[in-house]
């Protein structure tokens, strides 16, 4: 998607430990205009499925999540994080490492809003290792619920989480692609 490719261009900064940081209109400050043609392009690859939920995780996937669900008129749940011991009966909980924060969290999502043998689009900010799409899909199959493919908004394609979800057969769509982040420079993959 160029426009995004543009903002990344403008925008983003890259960290160390081959984090790209994009706080001025994705993370931190969050571009609407940006977020809803983000949610359009995902509607529209997504077209030909049959879509009941978005599922994403909090904080940073519910913007372009949100968008996406206003483009495919179907509500969004946002998985919320957190450090609680104890499990809750009426909630799917599974845990996720966070790659940024480093940290350990339970994800969980109500069963009330989950109907098994639904149809899901899950949507992330970003996919790295894909530890967070990965904690999702576990929700879903716990909660037998089908999921018809995966929204990224930017794919660091040199970290396997991308492609090992393409080789389990999960249709993956990510709208920037990037090839490296080595020496402080942005590289996308061709397409
Ligand atoms: P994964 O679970 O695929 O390893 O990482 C995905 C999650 O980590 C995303 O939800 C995102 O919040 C965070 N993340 C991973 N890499 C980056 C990055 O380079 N920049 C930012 N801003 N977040 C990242």
């Amino acid at each position: 998607m160029q426009e995004l490719i543009d903002y990344i261009k403008e925008y983003g900064t890259v960290l160390p430990h081959d984090v790209l940081k994009v706080d001025a209109f994705l993370n931190h400050q969050v571009n609407a205009q940006l977020m809803k043609h983000v949610g359009e392009e995902f509607a529209h690859r997504f077209a030909g499925e049959k879509i009941d939920h978005v599922w994403t995780v909090e904080s940073s996937g519910i913007a372009p999540a949100l968008m996406t669900a206003l483009a495919l008129d179907v509500l969004m749940i946002f998985a919320r994080k957190h450090q609680s011991l104890t499990l809750k009966h009426d909630m799917y909980t599974a845990k996720a490492y966070s790659y940024t924060k480093q940290t350990t969290n339970n994800i969980s999502i109500s069963k009330k809003y989950v109907t098994p043998g639904e149809n899901v689009l899950l949507i992330d900010d970003f996919m790295a290792n894909g530890q967070a799409v990965n904690v999702m899909l576990e929700i879903a199959k716990t909660a037998g619920v089908h999921v018809v493919g995966v929204g990224i908004v930017i794919e660091k394609s040199f970290q396997p989480g991308g492609k090992k979800l393409r080789e389990q057969g999960l249709r993956v769509e990510s709208l920037a692609k990037i090839k490296s982040l080595a020496d402080g420079k942005v590289s996308f993959v061709e397409e």
